[in-house]
C-alpha cells in the first residue's frame, strides 16, 4: 500500500520523551519522522527538575550546556510539618552525581523543551512535523500504516515501528488497547509559577509543607522562576482556586507579594497508572503514555526521557539488522525502575496528602520520634541496577549504571565526549577483543583520549576486578570481566538476526 510518508520510526508526540527519542535515532542514523498534533510546545507548568542522568543524555545531544545555562541547584529538599519541624531531608542535591552532572536541577520544561526542538536543527536526519494528529494504525505486510490529521488534509505514513510518546491519555496505547494498571493515587492540586522579582524573599530550599490544613508545595525553578503546588480542599473547584485573588490569599503566608509575579496556573490531577504492556509487536509506548506519577519525586518527565535512551539504541540496531528479540528487553529493564520511583513518589504523596489533623499529628509524633532515635527509614532517590535484560548475567557490575568521570583540575572534560556515542568497550592494554564483530568503540585505558580519566577507569576496574568494561549506548554496563567474552556475547546481542 502506498502512503504519503515514510520512516522506520514514527514517533507520536514530540513532548520530551518523543524530541529526545527523535533526537537519538536520528544521531544513530535511523529515519525516524516525530509528528505532534500541537504547533507549539506544551505551555502550561509541569516539570521543574531533571537530574544528573538526564543531564548526561542532553550532552550526548549537545545541548546539555546551554540548558544547564539556565538550570537552578539547591541543597535540599525537606518535608516539613505545619510547625517547621523536618519530617524528611534529601541532602546533597547540588552534589555532582554518578552522570557527571549535580545531581538535582531544577528547570522550565518549556524552556527546556525549546532547547532539544532547536538542537533538531542541526540534526541532518531529524523530522519533526507538527500540526499533525495521529488518528489510527493499520498492520499491513509492508508494515504499519498510520492514518494521520495534517494541516493540509489526511495523510498516511508508512513505518516499521510506531513508538506512542503521545502522553497521559495516549491515543496510540487506546488504539494499541493496552489497559493501564491504576495505583490508587488520585489528587486535586493547583500548580502556580512565578517570575521572580526579589529572589531573597525565597526559600532557598525545596519544601513540601505537610500541612493539613492545607499541604503545599514550595520549590525553585530554572534561572528567575519559582514554584508553588496546593492541594485543594473538599468542595473547591479548578476556576475558583486559578483567580489571582484566590492565590493571592494562598501565598500570603509566604510574605512575597511585590517579590513575584503569577507566570502560570493550572489545576492537574496527579495520578499513578503503568501500561500493562509497552511493546506490543511493532507498537511501543514511552514516558507519559506507558507511566503515570504524581510529582513529588520530580521524576515523571526524567523516567520518560530514560524509556527514550533505553529504547533508542534498540531501535537503531533492530532497525540496522539486529533480532527484535533485543525489544523484548525494553519493558523488563525499565518498568521495575519505573514502579520503583512510582512508589517513592506515592509514599512522598501520601505522606504530604493528609488532610485530617489526627492523622497528621500521629504521623508527624512517629516520624519524629523515628528521626531523633536514628530510626526513620532514608529513602534514594538513586536508581538501582537493571535487574534483566540485555546485560551479560552474572558478569560483575552487569546492569549498573556507569559512572561519566570528570577530569580533575579546571577543565570540567567529562568521560563521554572521550568515548563517543554508542556501546564502548574499555579496556586495560593487552585485553584480546579478537573476533570482535564491531557495532562498538573500543578503547584501551592507555589511549591519548582516556588519559583525563585513566587513573579512575582503572580504579574502576581495580574495585571490580576486571580487565574491561562493555558499556551500552545508554551508559548502563552490559557486563565487566574478559574483553573477549563481552564482546561475544554483545554481539549475539545487537548482531544476532544481521545480514
Ligand atoms: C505539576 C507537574 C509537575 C511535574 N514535575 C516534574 C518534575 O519536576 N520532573 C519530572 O521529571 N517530571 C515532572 N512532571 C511530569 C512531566 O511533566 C511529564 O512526565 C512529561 O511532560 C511527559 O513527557 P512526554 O513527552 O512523555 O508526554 P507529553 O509531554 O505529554 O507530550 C505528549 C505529546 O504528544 C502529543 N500528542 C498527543 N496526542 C497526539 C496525537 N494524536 N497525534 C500527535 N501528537 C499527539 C501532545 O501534543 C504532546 O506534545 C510534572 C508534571 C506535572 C503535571
Amino acid at each position: 500500500m502506498s502512503a504519503q510518508f515514510e520512516c522506520d520510526v514514527l514517533i507520536v508526540g514530540a513532548g520530551p520523551t518523543g524530541i529526545t527519542l527523535g533526537l537519538l535515532l536520528a544521531r544513530a542514523g535511523v529515519d525516524a519522522l516525530v509528528i505532534d498534533k500541537e504547533t507549539n510546545i506544551y505551555p502550561a507548568p509541569r516539570a521543574a527538575h531533571i537530574d544528573h542522568e538526564i543531564v548526561r543524555i542532553f550532552q550526548e545531544l549537545g545541548v546539555a550546556d546551554e540548558i544547564m545555562a539556565t538550570t537552578r541547584s539547591t541543597s535540599r529538599y525537606d518535608f516539613l510539618t505545619a510547625a517547621g519541624e523536618t519530617l524528611l531531608s534529601f541532602e546533597g542535591s547540588d552534589r555532582i552525581g554518578p552522570g557527571g552532572w549535580p545531581s538535582a536541577n531544577m528547570i522550565h520544561q518549556p524552556s527546556l523543551e525549546a532547547s532539544l526542538r532547536n538542537s533538531g536543527a542541526n540534526q541532518s536526519n531529524f523530522r519533526l512535523k507538527t500540526r499533525c494528529a495521529w488518528v489510527s494504525y493499520q498492520q499491513h505486510d509492508d508494515g504499519m500504516i498510520s492514518e494521520v490529521s495534517t494541516a493540509e488534509g489526511p495523510a498516511t505514513v508508512r513505518s516499521r515501528f510506531i513508538v506512542g510518546c503521545d502522553g497521559a491519555r495516549s491515543p496510540v496505547r487506546v488504539a494499541a488497547e493496552i489497559e493501564l494498571d491504576d495505583l490508587q493515587f488520585d489528587e486535586p492540586w493547583l500548580v502556580v509559577d512565578v517570575i521572580v522579582h526579589d529572589a531573597s524573599r525565597l526559600p532557598v530550599v525545596n519544601l513540601q509543607i505537610c500541612d493539613p490544613e492545607r499541604p503545599t508545595t514550595c520549590v525553585l525553578m530554572g534561572a528567575g522562576r519559582h514554584r508553588w503546588e496546593f492541594m485543594l480542599k473538599p468542595g473547591e473547584t479548578a476556576e475558583q482556586v486559578t483567580e489571582d485573588a484566590f492565590i493571592a490569599q494562598l501565598l500570603k503566608p509566604w510574605n512575597v507579594e511585590g517579590a513575584v509575579t503569577i507566570e502560570r496556573k493550572a489545576v492537574y490531577r496527579f495520578n499513578a497508572k503503568v501500561a500493562e504492556t509497552w511493546r506490543k509487536g511493532s507498537i511501543l509506548l514511552a514516558g507519559d503514555a506507558a507511566h503515570l506519577m504524581p510529582p513529588f519525586a520530580g521524576q515523571g518527565m526524567c523516567s520518560g526521557i530514560r524509556d527514550a535512551a533505553n529504547l533508542a539504541w534498540k531501535l537503531a540496531a533492530v532497525v540496522h539488522g539486529a533480532s527484535e528479540a533485543l525489544l523484548s528487553t525494553y519493558q523488563p529493564e525499565r518498568e521495575p525502575l519505573v514502579r520503583g520511583i512510582i512508589n517513592l513518589a506515592i509514599m512522598m504523596g501520601r505522606m504530604v496528602c493528609v488532610t485530617d489533623p489526627a492523622a497528621a499529628r500521629l504521623r508527624d509524633e512517629q516520624m519524629l520520634a523515628a528521626r531523633a532515635a536514628g530510626t526513620a527509614p532514608s529513602p534514594s532517590l538513586a536508581n538501582p541496577p537493571l535487574p534483566a535484560g540485555c546485560i551479560h548475567s552474572g558478569a560483575a557490575a552487569a546492569g549498573h549504571y556507569f559512572p561519566q568521570f570528570i577530569a580533575p583540575g579546571g577543565a570540567k572534560a567529562r568521560l563521554d565526549d572521550a568515548l563517543g556515542a554508542g556501546a564502548s568497550l574499555i579496556a586495560r592494554p593487552g585485553t584480546n577483543s579478537d573476533g570482535f564483530t564491531g557495532y562498538l568503540n573500543v578503547r584501551r585505558t592507555d589511549c591519548e583520549e582516556l588519559a583525563p580519566f585513566r587513573s579512575q577507569i582503572v580504579s574502576w576496574l581495580d574495585d571490580h576486578s576486571c580487565e574491561a568494561v562493555l558499556v551500552r549506548p545508554d551508559r548502563y554496563v552490559f557486563g565487566a570481566g574478559d574483553g573477549g567474552a563481552l564482546l561475544k556475547a554483545w554481539s549475539e546481542w545487537v548482531v544476532r538476526g544481521r545480514s
